[in-house]
């Protein structure tokens, strides 16, 4: 017979496997689905952000902010070191280390609070009464559990571009720049969004030369106009990141010597970039929407409130859009369209950029 639950989280990200203890700890018999699997084929609680997002990142960002502090920045301080190395290697375990510790860390949270690991991964195949049978299959032997509430927690996953395939060697996604074994010589980056900023800055404080190509004409478009204006001081004239705003990507291709690509740049002119590695961190899309899941269709079609949401799959944040700061240098936007999104007017402004669609049209529709 078919377990069944009251409550069963589909991801075990922040999102889900928070929902999932708390569920539990207000007495719901509660089940969550994950089926990740690290780097070294370990299943893994605790999804991009502890495993190849967040977590991670920091610690590299930690990691490479004492070597540059320890080279050269400590003079001021009149703090002389000599002979600074560093050890790429020794980096990544310490990254490693704080990983795994922390995924064990909900593995334990999951078996205090009795939550049961499905491990897997969860698709809807029928509704049954008020609830869901879920299967879980991909890693043990096909299952398929009742569900009297699901919250689908699936997360997002970087998006490829076109004419540019990431296979983690030369051409990486978040994954691949979190783990590179050597500090790249040049390294390109698509996308200055927050990722692609603190990935560059990571390898930038270790050596690499870092260029980081940008769709937008404006820098850190969804945030405060000042911060954005502060922040391009501090990543390009500090950190010495060279950000190249407004241009369009063509295509990029691994060469015996690393990575060729081709741009316009922000006047219209062709352009080439070679580097070593090159970072794709454009933009993230819902998992759920994968055909791994294949859940989204059933989910918003329903009439009860016994499905929803959590996590990145309801996140509009990566879509919206604001005022933004544009260096004097990049090229120049409607001044219209900048003062209504300083005043918040924002779905003509969101509209204006194509970038997001108006609200309205982003929020799932129960019972079609
Ligand atoms: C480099 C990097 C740095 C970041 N830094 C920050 C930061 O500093 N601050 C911040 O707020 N955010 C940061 N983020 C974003 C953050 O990682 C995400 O917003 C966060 O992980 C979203 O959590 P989530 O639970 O929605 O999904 P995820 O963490 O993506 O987890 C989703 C989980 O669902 C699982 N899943 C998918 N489909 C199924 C299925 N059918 N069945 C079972 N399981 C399934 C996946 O395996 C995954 O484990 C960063 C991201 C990256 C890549």
């Amino acid at each position: 017979m078919a377990q069944a639950f009251d409550v069963v989280v589909i991801g075990a990200g922040p999102g889900g496997y928070i929902a999932a203890v708390r569920a539990a700890q207000l007495g719901l018999k509660t089940a969550c689905i994950e089926g990740w699997r690290n780097a070294k084929g370990e299943l893994a609680l605790g999804g991009t952000c502890l495993n190849v997002g967040c977590i991670p990142s920091k610690a590299l960002l930690a990691s490479s902010e004492e070597y540059e502090k320890a080279n050269g920045h400590l003079e001021a301080h009149g703090i002389t070191v000599s002979g600074v190395k560093i050890d790429v290697a020794k980096m990544q375990a310490r990254k490693e280390a704080i990983v795994t510790k922390m995924t064990k860390g909900v593995e334990f949270l999951f078996k205090k609070n009795k939550v049961a690991w499905l491990q897997g991964f969860g698709r809807f195949v029928a509704r049954e009464g008020d609830g869901y049978s879920i299967e879980v299959a991909g890693v043990g032997a096909p299952e398929t559990v009742q569900a009297r509430h699901v919250i689908v927690a699936t997360g997002s996953k970087a998006r490829q571009l076109p004419g540019i395939p990431v296979d983690n060697v030369d051409i990486c996604d978040n994954e691949g720049a979190l783990a590179f074994p050597s500090v790249p010589k040049r390294l390109g980056v698509i996308g200055a969004g927050v990722i692609g900023l603190e990935l560059g800055s990571v390898w930038r404080r270790l050596g690499a030369e870092v260029t980081i190509l940008e769709a937008l004409p404006t820098f850190l478009g969804a945030c405060d106009e000042a911060v954005a204006k502060e922040a391009w001081k501090q990543f390009t004239k500090l950190q010495g990141l060279d950000i190249r705003l407004g241009v369009k990507i063509g295509k990029a291709a691994s060469r015996k010597s690393g990575v060729a690509i081709e741009y316009t740049d922000d006047k219209g002119a062709a352009q080439k970039l070679e580097c070593d590695k090159l970072v794709v961190s454009s933009r993230w899309t819902r998992a759920a929407s994968s055909r791994r899941t294949s859940i989204a269709a059933p989910i918003f079609r329903t009439s009860t409130r016994s499905a929803t949401w959590c996590g990145d799959p309801c996140s509009r944040t990566r879509r919206r859009t604001r005022a933004s700061w544009r260096p004097s240098s990049s090229p120049a936007r409607s001044r219209t369209s900048t003062t209504r999104a300083s005043r918040g007017s924002s779905t003509r402004t969101r509209r204006s950029r194509g970038s997001a669609r108006p609200s309205s049209r982003r929020r799932p529709r129960a019972s079609r």
